[in-house]
Parts: structure tokens; C-alpha cells; sequence
């Protein structure tokens, strides 16, 4: 297995969990850009929005679950913030596992590009 979210999802390689389940896991970005910086991946391998389909959409409405969920526990609903999708080589994705980043706690920037 070579997906590092991947290994993260099954405790090969360590990570500060907030959450996890049989669908999603949601843990801090190892490099964060802003003072909250959440990492949500559903379990199962998609490599990016690509591969999502049909009853898969599901899955993504509950990640938004999840994300707006830690927004209020991590004390940033109120202030503001960002839910971003890197999808693809020219999206800026790195990590070829889908991925959802909570970003906030501070200004964040109005670029999105
Ligand atoms: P991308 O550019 O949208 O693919 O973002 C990948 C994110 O994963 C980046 O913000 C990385 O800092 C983060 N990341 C990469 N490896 C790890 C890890 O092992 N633990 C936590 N976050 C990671």
C-alpha cells in the first residue's frame, strides 16, 4: 500500500485524529497553513474528484458533515472558514488520495488561485 492517507486511515503511519469512522478520517495537516488545518479523506481510495460517481456523492455530503462538525468543535464556525478541494495537476493536488482541507483561525486570503 503506497497512499500515504491510505496508511494514515489504516494507523500505519501516525496522525493527530479528530475523527474517524468506517467512512471518513479527519486529522491535522502536518504542514498547516492557518492555526486549524484539518485533513478529511474518506477511507476508501478515490484518487480525486474524478472517481466519484452516483451513490458516491453521498459520501461527499457526509464529508461536509464531518468538516462543518470540527468547525464548530475547533471554535472556528462562527469566525469563519475555508473547505478546499485540490482535484487533479493543475488543482494543485499532491497527495493523490481525495482530500478536504478545513482551513481557519486566521484571515484567510481572498485568493483562491
Ligand atoms: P494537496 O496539495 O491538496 O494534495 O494537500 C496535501 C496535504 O496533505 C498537504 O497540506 C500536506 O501538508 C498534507 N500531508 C501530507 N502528508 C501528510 C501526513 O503524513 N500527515 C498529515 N498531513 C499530510
Amino acid at each position: 500500500m503506497s497512499c500515504i492517507f491510505c496508511q494514515i486511515a489504516e494507523g500505519i503511519i501516525p496522525a493527530t485524529v479528530l475523527f474517524k469512522d468506517d467512512k471518513v478520517i479527519a486529522f491535522r495537516d502536518i504542514h498547516p497553513q492557518a492555526p486549524v488545518h484539518i485533513v478529511i479523506i474518506p477511507v476508501k481510495h478515490f484518487t480525486n474528484l474524478n472517481d466519484i460517481r452516483g451513490d458516491d456523492f453521498a459520501l461527499i455530503s457526509y464529508i461536509f458533515s464531518v468538516a462543518t462538525d470540527l468547525a464548530r468543535s475547533e471554535g472556528i464556525a462562527e469566525s469563519g472558514y475555508r473547505i478546499a478541494v485540490n482535484s487533479g495537476k493543475e488543482g494543485g493536488q499532491v497527495v493523490q488520495h481525495l482530500h478536504f482541507h478545513l482551513l481557519g483561525g486566521r484571515q484567510l486570503s481572498g485568493e483562491l488561485g
